[in-house]
């Protein structure tokens, strides 16, 4: 396929701290021999993140968080910028997941000043673009995604997008135990990668990773992984047992 390949876990809140340190253990060892081309990325809730992304120094685990703001710092109470993602050791950072979208307010405007952020502190990011049952339903799926794409992308320069990675994740699929068939995934990573042909061109276009994320199980990653367009999933469940993950990972 020759783009980059990407199996990422979503902790979301869950672990204790001992129990996320054992989980990290367990991925690093399950990771020493990696099929070519696959990255792995937990994102683990943001006060483990330091410390994690020091247990996974020189291993094939790399860490992100989940949700930053984007002011460099302020009087944000509750907040990490940023520049604190990277000082923890993360190299990449979750942006606009459909839980900030519609259980924190997160808008298509803070998630694009988000990316921008991301990007002048030397981030990567996981951009992720969904739409909810009804929006599927109403047959609007492409114009909700063209909206949020080119929303999260405004004013992000083909070189800043070359390090940017996209996370389809259609809202009905997260935590329902309903997974879009490999078939309505692929129909709408091709649909993004059409849009990215549209603001980046082609060649920019063809090398972006778009992942998939909803309801991945190590029984159901196979036939999506057989997708052309489906370089890589953004797990949530399925992610909080090595097992699992390490099944997916090795698919
Ligand atoms: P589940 O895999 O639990 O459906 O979660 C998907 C998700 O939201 C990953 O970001």
């Amino acid at each position: 396929m020759g783009r980059r390949e990407i199996f990422a876990g979503n902790w979301k809140m869950f672990k204790t701290g001992k129990e996320a340190a054992g989980l990290v253990d367990e991925l690093v060892n399950g990771t020493k021999t990696l099929k070519e081309g696959r990255e792995v990325v937990i994102f683990p809730p943001a006060v483990y993140a330091r410390e994690l992304a020091a247990k996974c120094g020189g291993s094939a685990v790399a860490v992100g968080i989940q949700n930053m703001h984007y002011e460099k710092e302020g009087a944000f109470t509750g907040e990490i910028s940023p520049s604190m993602v990277r000082d923890c050791g993360c190299r990449y950072i979750l942006i606009g997941h459909s839980e900030r979208r519609h259980v924190f307010g997160e808008t298509d405007d803070s998630v694009n000043r988000k990316v921008k952020a991301a990007h002048e502190n030397g981030l990567e990011p996981v951009v992720c673009v969904g739409e909810l049952l009804e929006e599927r339903e109403k047959g609007v799926t492409n114009a909700v995604i063209k909206k949020q794409t080119e929303k999260a992308l405004n004013g992000i320069t083909a070189d800043m997008m070359k390090k940017t990675v996209i996370a389809y994740e259609p809202v009905w699929a997260i935590g329902t135990g309903k997974v879009a068939t490999p078939e309505i995934a692929e129909e709408v990573h091709i649909y993004i990668r059409d849009v990215l042909t549209g603001l980046y061109g082609g060649t920019i276009s063809a090398s972006i990773p778009i992942l998939y994320g909803g309801s991945v199980k190590p029984d159901n990653v196979a036939g999506l992984y057989a997708m052309e367009n489906i370089d890589g999933f953004l797990v949530g469940g399925a992610s909080l047992k090595a097992d699992s993950f390490l099944d997916i990972i090795n698919v």
